[in-house]
């Protein structure tokens, strides 16, 4: 990995930024995120409101930006004078991340000149919404692009000297998950976004039916893990798979509870509390797209001690490298050993966690059920 982002989670300057960008060519079936198509007018007032909040940002807490991430939504498929003025009002107010910052891509909308584009906007990682190399499996999915496309816009990057990740969904009925995986790979990317399938309810999936098997989600889980191991990776998080340097640093600070500004429509920020109050922190969840255009600010929640460490433990446990109980009891106040020694204890007797010195990990098992562990914990 390069220079380490210096950072501590609960120091005052807020070290990573989150922007989400709502508008995509069409919906997908099977998304549930905050996103819809772009319509005449709208992106221009999106840019507008995201000046004014990146400074309303900026007035009220220090940014010192190790990483910026620009998701969605589809942020590739702005124009060109669009994603350039969406970094102006980030530099111009927040400046720009010191370490990495990644761009969400979709496959169908890259060419070598925007490729180019993007890193001279300072871009040097691309995520890319891949999610097979297989046709029928992406026109299941009623993706736009198809293998090809997504094989000439990963190579495109790479050239363009991208670190790239490859967003792949498993447990797909007929999918060729093996041949997916080597594809990927192939193409030079350094990291792997594997999600399973899920049907979320409200969507058109949901609408039609489709179901995913707990068979093929269990046999992705594991294929997905066996094949990139043997590719090279790392599975550094229950579904992220890396080669050595090439974690995601910007997701890293997720799920090491880290401090975060969250910018534009639905985008949740997690930050400093005021001083001298019990919270430790806040998060801000901003509302969607027209009552974040209209001015209004959002859902805020005061995280106090005892949730910050619950949130710490279902992230933290997320990773291979689990969590530091001593470093959580410190920064938390909570005696995180002592509060909660039964649902450690019971966990470690069924094989779902490890503790080894203050390190608290799942094991593969314990991944698979992950959710049941952390309710343990909520109920302990
Ligand atoms: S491209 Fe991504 S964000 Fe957009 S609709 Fe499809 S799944 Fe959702």
């Amino acid at each position: 990995m390069s220079a380490p982002v210096p950072d501590s989670n609960l120091d005052p300057a807020v070290r990573h930024l989150y922007v989400h960008v709502p508008f995509c060519p069409t919906i997908c079936p099977y998304c549930d995120f905050h996103v819809l198509t772009r319509r005449a007018g709208l992106v221009e007032r999106y840019l507008e409101r995201v000046e004014e909040e990146a400074a309303r940002l900026a007035h009220e807490y220090a940014a010192d930006l190790g990483t910026v991430y620009i998701g969605g939504g589809t942020p590739s498929f702005l124009r060109d004078a669009e994603i350039t003025a969406l970094v102006g009002s980030i530099r111009r107010h927040l400046g720009w991340g010191r370490a990495e910052n990644t761009l969400e891509i979709n496959p169908g909308t890259v060419s070598p000149a925007r490729a180019l584009l993007w890193r001279d906007l300072g871009f040097d990682r691309a995520s890319v919404g891949v999610q097979s190399l297989d046709d029928a499996t992406l026109k299941f999915l009623g993706r736009q692009h198809d293998a090809r496309q997504a094989r000439e816009a990963v190579g495109t990057l790479v050239r363009a000297g991208f670190r790239v990740s490859g967003d792949l969904i498993t447990a797909v009925p007929g999918q060729p998950l093996e041949a997916d995986i080597r594809g990927l790979v192939d193409l030079g990317v350094g990291h792997v976004s594997a999600y399973t399938l899920t049907i979320e309810p409200g969507t058109e999936f949901a609408r039609r039916g489709v179901t995913v098997e707990e068979d093929d989600e269990r046999r992705g889980f594991e294929e997905t893990e066996a094949r990139l191991t043997d590719l090279g990776f790392s599975r550094y998080e229950i579904s992220n798979y890396a080669r050595p340097g090439q974690e995601s640093r910007h997701n890293l600070a997720y799920w090491e509870g880290r401090t975060y500004l969250g910018l534009g429509p639905g985008a949740a920020g997690h930050y400093p509390a005021p001083p001298g109050g019990k919270a430790l922190t806040t998060r801000r969840t901003n509302p969607h797209l027209y009552d974040w255009l209209a001015g209004e600010g959002g859902e805020v929640e005061a995280i106090l001690p005892g949730d910050y460490v619950t949130d710490a433990l279902f992230m933290g446990l997320r990773l291979r490298a689990g969590l530091d109980l001593a470093d959580l009891s410190r920064c938390s106040g909570v005696d995180v050993r002592a509060r909660y020694a039964g649902s450690i204890a019971t966990n470690v007797a069924r094989g779902l966690l490890v503790l080894e010195g203050d390190r608290l990990r799942a094991t593969p098992q314990g991944w698979w059920v992950l959710n049941r562990v952390v309710t343990d914990f909520l109920e302990g």
